[in-house]
């Protein structure tokens, strides 16, 4: 696709584990990255995540030492939204919080130049009403990548009801550039992947909440007896608990449905600020390294008959 050539800089907002996930995969992939987030040592402590991750693939003899310092040369960390003026399609990839991101995206669309894209991460958020906070609706998309972004290989586009055919196809052909395979959404609550996937990790809270089992016998029932590569709970943290409940909360709130409502011991994780593994807390509890060393105390408070 000629218009793909165009797409040299990429602007991405939010320097967390899903942005800077999507950072590695377009450098890699030989594009530009501006790398933003609340400020310019945030943005760079990402960068420096990265670095980490990729040094570890050094270690393993899975990627050349001077690979890794050709992916790092292309992201530059930056201030602010501003900063993405030089910027060809910016991706934004803040925290899940409607209001947060829509005064983000306006700044990028100030920033940007007339006829570049924007495009969202969000995991729920409606896509029509990011775009028509923005003066180029039509340019607006979602390209919901998944986590780990260099290890998933789906990116779900979302058309909202101002996409234009271009926009969908010019995403298409980033994400594909990125080595990875696209299906496309309507822009409904949850999108398509959410919508299925939520339901099921409530539903395991429910059960753990019911005293029905432990974390672990659930995680186990769901790895074993459904062949899924990870339970709900060590998904749950994976994700971070705070964007899960999040999405339940759009999902229950856009649809009135109530088999999206969340359970009372997610919100209760969030509120004590035990958001999964980038807390080192979540349903389970993890070392500096990453090792799960047991159930956290809040997903033991309903323990299981004996
Ligand atoms: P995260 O908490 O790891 O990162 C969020 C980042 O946004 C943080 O670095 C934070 O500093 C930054 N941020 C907050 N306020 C900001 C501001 N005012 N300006 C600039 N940056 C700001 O969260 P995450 O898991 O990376 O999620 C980011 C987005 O990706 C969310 O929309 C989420 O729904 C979506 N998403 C998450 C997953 C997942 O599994 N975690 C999967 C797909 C999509």
């Amino acid at each position: 696709m000629q218009l793909l050539e165009t797409i040299k800089t990429v602007g991405v907002l939010g320097a967390g584990q899903m942005g800077g996930g999507i950072a590695q995969v377009a450098a890699a992939c030989g594009l530009d990255v501006v790398l933003v987030d609340a400020s310019i040592d945030i943005a760079a402590r990402g960068k420096d995540r990265i670095g980490a991750v990729l040094a570890r693939l050094v270690d393993k003899g899975k990627l050349p030492a001077d690979a890794r310092e050709t992916l790092l040369n292309h992201i530059r960390p930056a201030a602010a939204p501003e900063d993405f003026a030089p910027c060809d399609f910016v991706i934004e990839a803040a925290t899940e919080n409607m209001d947060l991101k829509v005064a983000l995206l306006r700044r990028c669309d100030a920033a940007l130049a007339p006829g570049k894209w924007l495009a969202s991460n969000t995991s729920s958020i409606s896509l029509t009403k990011l775009a028509a906070a923005t003066s180029r609706p039509d340019r607006v998309v979602g390209m919901h990548f998944m986590n780990p972004p260099p290890l998933m290989k789906l990116v779900e586009i979302v058309r909202a009801v101002q996409t234009s055919d271009e926009t969908h196809a010019i995403t298409k052909a980033l994400a594909i550039k990125m080595g990875k395979t696209t299906t496309t959404s309507r822009d409904a609550p949850g999108f398509l992947v959410n919508r299925i996937l939520l339901p099921m990790l409530c539903e395991a809270c429910f059960a753990l909440q019911e005293g029905v089992g432990t974390p672990e016998d659930i995680d186990t029932g769901a790895k074993l007896g459904l062949n899924h590569p990870m339970g709900p709970f060590e998904l749950s943290d994976l994700i971070g608990l705070d964007t899960v409940l999040a999405i339940a909360d759009v999902l229950h709130r856009e649809t009135g449905d109530d088999k999206y409502r969340a359970p009372t011991m997610l919100r209760n994780l969030v509120a004590a600020g035990w958001l999964g593994r980038k807390t080192a807390r979540g349903f389970y509890r993890y070392d500096e390294n990453g090792n799960r060393t047991g159930a956290s105390q809040g997903a033991s408070r309903f323990p299981p008959p004996r």
